[in-house]
């Protein structure tokens, strides 16, 4: 039986070191505040609303909800985004998505404040990720996989991972954040020749198709970490995985199941996110301090480091 990769240890490993960072904000009486903003009350939106909250008042960090009905126009969800973006208490903004089709989703992606967007919507946040910098917020899932696998020593540099899914929420930004590891990633697709042939010569396979249990043991070498990001009904009403993991699980080296895997690290990727820009916007606001004192023009004050409590 190859090596379980459980979500929730990584999870939990993630939590505690961001609780040493958020009692280190509290010395500095900052608080990190989330504002999450939802349309209307579909069922997965608020299950997920309320995992957040929970998550962030175990934190130690607030989370407020601005809830607009499912009849509110584009207009009124972007006053309310730019409302958050000025309101200066607010260190993170997480819209929650899909959006409703009749909203304009690039103009909203557009005019959220890059500083306060955690859940990578920003076209800067994508610009940063495939330049290879490392300043921006990377899409969660994608940098919950990397999580996954360096929590449990899985090298990346100079491994062969192969990616089943090209999509601008999965499998591109993690092609992006695998090559800034040294990982030398194939992205395969619906068009790929011969998916098994692919993945079998691959060290990480991680699947994020969307179909399921379509991966079975001819798709992975006996040596291979399989990383698996795909949620679905199974069609009796059972969440299941993109891979089929009792078939699986004996044949490769190690395995994330598809509950308890990666989706328990995503949101605590969230949290991450919402530390650090609380702690990025604490730290620019010092530096803006001194450098009015000093004298010092607030464009040039920007790429400072923060060395000043
Ligand atoms: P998506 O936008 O539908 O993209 C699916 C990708 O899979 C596409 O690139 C598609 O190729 C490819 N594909 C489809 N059939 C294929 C096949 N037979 N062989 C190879 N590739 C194939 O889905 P997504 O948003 O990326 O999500 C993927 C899965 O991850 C879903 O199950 C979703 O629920 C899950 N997910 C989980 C989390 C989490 O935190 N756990 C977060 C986000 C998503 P083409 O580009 O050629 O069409």
């Amino acid at each position: 039986m190859g090596t379980i990769l459980d979500g929730k240890r990584v999870a939990a490993g993630l939590r505690e070191r961001l609780k040493g960072r958020v009692a280190a904000l509290a010395e500095r009486n900052a608080r990190p505040v989330l504002r999450i903003i939802r349309v209307g009350e579909r069922r997965d939106d608020l299950a997920y609303e309320k995992g957040i909250q929970s998550a962030c008042s175990l934190l130690g960090a607030v989370c407020e909800v601005s809830a607009l009905p499912s009849d509110a126009s584009s207009d009124a969800l972007l006053e309310v985004l730019r409302d958050a973006n000025a309101d200066g208490s607010i260190h993170g903004i997480l819209a929650l998505r899909p959006l409703p089709e009749r909203f304009d989703f690039e103009a909203v992606r557009a005019a959220i404040d890059p500083a306060k967007d955690i859940d990578c919507m920003s076209p800067i946040h994508l610009a940063c990720l495939f330049e290879g910098r490392t300043d921006g917020f990377a899409p969660c899932t994608p940098e919950a996989v990397i999580e996954m696998l360096k929590a449990y020593d899985i090298p990346l540099r100079g491994a062969h991972v192969a990616v089943a899914g090209r999509s601008m929420v999965v499998g591109r930004p993690l092609a992006m954040l695998l090559l800034r590891e040294d990982a030398t990633v194939t992205l395969c697709h619906s068009r790929t020749r011969d998916l098994p042939a692919v993945t079998r010569r691959a060290d990480i396979v991680v699947a994020a198709v969307g179909r399921a249990r379509f991966m079975g043991p001819d798709f992975f070498g006996p040596d291979a970490a399989v990383i698996d990001v795909g949620i679905s009904d199974d069609g009796s009403g059972k969440l299941c995985g993109d891979v089929d993991f009792e078939r699986c699980a004996p044949r490769v080296r190690a395995i994330s199941p598809a509950v308890g895997g990666v989706g328990a690290v995503t949101s605590t990727i969230l949290l991450e996110h919402l530390v650090r820009a609380c702690e990025e916007q604490l730290c620019k606001r010092m530096i803006g301090r001194r450098a009015a004192w000093d004298g010092i023009a607030s464009r040039n004050v920007e790429n400072q480091t923060c060395t000043t409590d």
